[in-house]
């Protein structure tokens, strides 16, 4: 375990001594045993007397990739606020594992037990290299005098090396990261947030504004992913989830409408919902 997992263990366990736990928080040791790496139950987000979120439940197994789809406002970016932590459920349940209440923790937290987020927009950092991004992505939450005296060990080399081979950026390696296109850039970011190698991926329209070569190897990359991480995937184009699904009827795909789930199958199954047709995709 990293030095700072281990504090962040210690801080959690600090926080929550006295706390109604069944066991001690240790992060990096999700327990998957029941096979779910996260739990939702009867979540309910109320934003001034609206339902962005209503009792909305779902459940991803450990090295599954979930495709979640859903009409602007369904509540798909308030559900990724909810499980990392930024917004609080008026109601409702969520653990990561079986163990580990999210509902207890603070944002910081959340992504140091090994919830990884990325955002629409890309923020790396642009005048850095892209190797140089993904080491500092090694350093947060080592604290300031920490990174001053931080070197790479060998490990963490072989680390960002794998990493650039994943994001498809070993040949940009010493690029600037500000000259890379918006689908590098996106890339980049995927790559630094494996730097800190989460059990949990969250990615919210991954693929926006990417070219159709870009995003058949984004597809790619989550698809190597999966398995060894857990993947909660939301996205508008139809494309992109026909290749993460790969007609796989094992796949599910679910469909978010109104805070909650109005289906949820393989994606074959889903697009022949009269339901999902006419709140959805029949648009
Ligand atoms: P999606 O990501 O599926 O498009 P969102 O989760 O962003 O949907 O939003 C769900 C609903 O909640 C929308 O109607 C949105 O306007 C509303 N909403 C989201 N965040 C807030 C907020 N901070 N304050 C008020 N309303 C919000
Ligand atoms: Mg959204």
């Amino acid at each position: 375990m990293t030095p700072d997992l281990m504090k962040a263990g210690a801080r959690i366990r600090a926080e929550h001594s006295g706390a109604s736990y069944g066991r001690v928080v240790t992060p990096g040791v999700v327990d998957t045993a029941h096979g779910a790496i996260l739990y939702l139950d009867d979540i309910t987000v109320s934003f001034d007397g609206f339902k962005a979120l209503n009792a909305l439940s779902l459940s991803i197994d450990a090295g599954e990739l979930r495709c979640i789809i859903g009409p602007n406002g369904a509540g798909k970016t308030t559900m990724m606020d909810v499980i990392t932590g930024k917004t609080r459920p008026d109601a409702g349940r969520a653990f990561f594992g079986s163990t580990i209440d999210l509902l207890r923790l603070r944002e910081n937290d959340i992504a140091a037990i090994g919830i990884g987020r990325k955002f629409q927009k890309p923020t790396v950092f642009e005048h850095l290299s892209v190797f140089e991004n993904l080491e500092l992505a090694l350093k947060t939450d080592h604290g300031v005098r920490a990174s001053m005296f931080f070197r790479l060990g060998g490990a963490q080399l072989d680390r960002i090396g794998e990493v650039l081979v994943l994001i498809h950026l070993k040949d940009s390696a010493q690029r600037s990261a500000g000259l890379l296109s918006h689908g590098q850039k996106q890339w980049l970011e995927i790559g630094m947030l494996l730097m800190q190698d989460p059990r949990l991926l969250l990615l919210d329209e991954p693929v926006a504004g990417m070219t159709d070569e870009e995003t058949e190897r984004t597809a790619e990359l989550f698809l190597s992913l999966e398995g060894s991480h857990s993947l909660v995937v939301v996205e508008h184009d139809m494309k992109f989830i026909h290749a993460l699904t790969h007609g796989n009827p094992a796949k599910k795909v679910t469909v978010l409408h109104e805070g909650s789930v109005l289906a949820e199958g393989s994606l074959k199954d889903v697009q022949a919902n009269d339901k999902v047709v006419e709140v959805y995709l029949g648009r």
